[in-house]
């Protein structure tokens, strides 16, 4: 067989794949499911025990050989009640705005905290406050997401620093509490929840997000006078509960040891429905099982189709993963990710050695037909980083970046913002990866093994690009 014959079988291939997807795929339906019969499921919730059962239910439709749940003990955190109030100044009231805590922090213990405001611009500018300016005040972290970064996952990298580091360094200084303009691209007023984690050196104290809106009013009142906030919220951490990854796999039939993991993350932030982040990941996930076994596409490799827990607060579902992979000494030849929308796909980050990075953008020209271009981002994700740190390769879908951050993390994350098509491109793009992946190998694994495996990748395709 000549090389041309190798590329164009795969082109076909990934034809065959995108035609099953886009005219028999189930993933879009799944996600209805999952988003308007179950809803947000936060870890450790009714409804996180809900999606559980769904998921092994769809995998095992989705026809996987192999479907199991995988223990995962979650920390639980409860919302409760959340209120914020501001009084502007020459205001004899206060007037109430939209508000979501940040996840992980503590409540006021529904007692009314009231103090006055003190903005600043950035960490700088709160380095820079003299101690009375922070003692027994509300901080107001004013710092935006910077809209001139095109990637708005710089922007993410950025500004979602103040989400950990503004309520940590005020608490550290005494203040009674945090607000920061939310994490978010969106012009409207939606605050943005997401997780943080208090330093143990720092007593906690309560951090809220409010919306764009919202903030570029207060940002206005605060530099024209007083302004003061009453805040009352009965947040709190609720202890642990036992939950599981949802583990689907289509054993290997040459290589059955050696995993290709692909995955996103089955929990949610507790507004919205989680259908972006990351409903959409684990639908794709379920349809490239789904894809694989409908096409009768036998892989060499094992594959593993995985729904982590506690992606949002806590990474337990990861860690957990990559624990029982160390403990079985399992061989991981890559391990990819699905997190960043369902919008249409664009490329595929990776993070792993240059010459495997060759081998997998070698393939770049299959994907063209579909829109994925970009292979040029170091990117893996979150729910696969404690693998990655054990030496497995990682991937992440990137799809367009440019609605993810106007929705993440805020209650319009729901189904109607989730288009079918686009969806599906990514279910399509991802199964194309898988396919090439374990049909060409990505040459010696480590160092989880030391046994190398096939690599065949012909040389007309490493130089396509
Ligand atoms: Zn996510």
């Amino acid at each position: 067989m000549g090389t041309a014959s190798y590329a164009q079988s795969d082109s076909i291939m990934l034809r065959n794949i995108s035609d099953e997807v886009m005219l028999h795929g189930t993933c879009y339906e799944n996600l209805r499911y999952l988003c308007k019969k179950i809803g947000n499921r936060l870890s450790g919730t009714p409804q996180a025990a809900r999606a559980v059962t769904w998921g092994e239910k769809a995998m095992t439709e989705a026809g996987a050989d192999k479907v199991w749940l995988q223990p995962v003990d979650v920390p639980f955190w409860i919302r409760g009640q959340e209120k914020l109030a501001f009084r502007y100044r020459g205001e004899k009231s206060f007037k109430e705005v939209n508000v979501l805590a940040i996840g992980n922090t503590v409540g006021t213990d529904n007692k009314l905290l009231e103090a006055p405001v003190v903005l600043v611009k950035d960490i700088e500018e709160f380095k820079n406050l003299p101690d009375d300016a922070v003692k027994g005040k509300i901080i107001f972290f004013n710092y935006r997401f910077r809209q001139d970064l095109v990637n708005t996952f710089e922007g993410y990298g950025d500004a979602g620093r103040y989400r950990w580091l503004a309520p940590n360094m005020a608490a550290a200084r005494g203040a009674a509490a945090v607000i920061i303009r939310s994490v978010s691209t969106g012009v409207d007023d939606q605050p943005h929840t997401g997780s943080m984690r208090y330093a143990d050196t720092v007593k906690p104290i309560p951090a809220v997000a409010i919306g764009n809106t919202t903030a570029d009013i207060l940002e206005k009142k605060c530099k024209e006078g007083a302004v003061s906030a009453q805040m009352q919220s009965n947040c709190h951490m609720a202890g642990t509960v036992r939950s599981y990854n949802v583990i689907g796999e289509i054993t290997g039939s040459e290589h059955p040891e050696t995993y290709i993991t692909v995955g996103g993350h089955l929990d949610s932030w507790d507004v919205g429905e989680g259908a972006m982040d990351d409903g959409a990941g684990c639908v794709q996930t379920i349809e490239i099982v789904r894809t694989m076994k409908a096409l009768g596409i036998r892989p060499k490799h094992t594959i593993r189709a995985v729904l982590f827990m506690n992606e949002e607060n806590g990474l337990k579902g990861g860690l957990a993963y990559a624990d029982s992979a160390r403990a079985h000494n399992e061989k991981h030849m890559i391990a990819i990710e699905t997190d960043a929308g369902g919008f249409s796909p664009r490329g595929f980050g990776l993070d792993m050695k240059e010459s495997k990075k060759e081998t997998i953008r070698s393939y770049r020209h299959l994907f063209l037909p579909y829109g994925v271009y970009d292979f040029e981002h170091d990117e893996g994700g979150a729910d696969i980083s404690p693998l990655h740190r054990m030496g497995v390769p990682v991937a992440g879908l990137l799809p367009d970046p440019q609605r993810y951050f106007d929705l993440h993390h805020t209650r319009a994350d729901v189904f109607e913002n989730i288009n079918h098509r686009e969806l599906k491109l990514c279910a399509v793009s991802l199964t194309g990866l898988v396919y090439l992946v374990d049909k060409y190998g990505l040459g010696h694994i480590d160092p989880l093994s030391d046994t190398p495996i096939n690599s065949n990748v012909p040389h007309s395709l490493k130089k396509t690009n």
